[in-house]
């Protein structure tokens, strides 16, 4: 029996051991302990519900977790470490293709391919920057 349960036992046992010589209120009592016994009831009927629900979830989350796991493994930690913090430019000089680190070049005046030593300003403006000009 569910701790609500009981107590609305333990209530019903109090009335039950009045004696009220006044059979409207004898009536409203009953009453009004037959609901508590109806709420009573939903209520466990609900909590079972919620436990069932509860348990549920927790599969379709560790389905989902292995699902994850399987599917994007790989390609976490990628997306953590260097999207958005990189991009390319190829050296109009000597044609190579250099990656530069995007939070460097906000602060530089200039870049300079490793490569042949020449500056490539200007030629590195990402997607956002060229659609603004
Ligand atoms: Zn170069």
């Amino acid at each position: 029996m569910s701790d609500i349960k009981s107590k609305v036992a333990y209530i019903q046992g109090l009335a039950d051991g009045l004696n009220i010589a006044d059979e409207a209120t004898a009536k409203v009592l009953k009453a009004i302990i037959k609901t508590l016994e109806d709420m009573a009831e939903i209520i466990e009927e609900h909590d079972e519900c919620i436990d069932e629900l509860d348990d549920c979830m927790e599969d379709i989350c560790d389905e989902l977790d292995d699902i994850d796991e399987y599917l994007f493994d790989d390609e976490d930690d990628e997306d953590e470490d260097e999207e958005g913090d990189f991009f390319e430019a190829e050296c109009p000089n000597c044609g190579e293709v250099i990656y530069f680190d995007s939070h460097l070049c906000e602060k530089m005046d200039e870049l300079i391919c490793p490569n042949c030593n020449t500056s490539i300003i200007g030629d590195f403006e990402d997607e956002e920057e060229a659609e603004e000009e």
